[in-house]
């Protein structure tokens, strides 16, 4: 088996080289509108050979592995000392996986409570390649399917327009509920 980031002999997703690599990250952070904060472990170009995968059968693997490294270390730089409920952006499954489910997963401790199947977009068009003015013109529009108990983190994968994470903050604050903060895996300024 190779290593998924350098294609040497590894055992494992990410040989050690790349995984003391891919540990070398400081948390970004970028404001959207209303000064709503993401904040992210890598920029997108550093890791788009390893998300490409996302839709093959090992993207799987690599993308657990990648919250090892990350999602799973966000403790390290956030103690809440009350409850918190994570949230996954749209974990439906159009394949065999929901890949914020995956990553929302690794955020779990005493505090941080994960919920899934909560926030699902109503329509299916897909922003990927698509321009700013169709993004906003083709609203996602959120619909809310459980209501949390605690402020909210927000998770997504990628970060482009910050347009989806901005419209699932509008839904949730129409419920009353308080949006903390988004946590991606990678920015993808435009
Ligand atoms: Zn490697």
């Amino acid at each position: 088996m190779r290593c998924f980031n350098c294609y040497e002999f590894s055992l494992t997703t990410f040989c050690a080289s790349c995984k003391k690599e891919l540990l070398e990250y400081s948390l970004g952070i970028r404001e959207l509108e209303g000064k709503f904060k993401v904040y992210y472990f890598y920029q997108y170009d550093d890791i788009k050979h390893l998300l490409y995968s996302k839709h093959k059968f090992y993207g799987y693997f690599i993308l657990n592995a990648l919250a090892k490294l990350s999602f799973s270390k966000f403790k390290d730089f956030f103690q809440p000392h009350c409850f918190i409920n994570a949230i996954a952006l749209d974990d439906k499954t159009y394949g065999a996986y929901s890949h914020t489910a995956i990553l929302t997963r690794y955020l779990k401790t005493k505090f941080i409570k994960p919920m899934f199947n909560t926030l699902q977009a109503k329509s299916d068009i897909k922003y990927s390649g698509k321009t700013l003015e169709f993004r906003k013109t083709n609203k996602r529009l959120y619909e809310l399917k459980k209501i949390p108990k605690y402020p909210v983190i927000l998770v997504d994968d990628v970060v482009t327009t910050g347009l989806s994470l901005l419209q699932a903050k509008a839904i949730l604050e129409k419920n009353n509920i308080e949006v903390l903060f988004a946590l991606v895996l990678a920015n993808a300024k435009e």
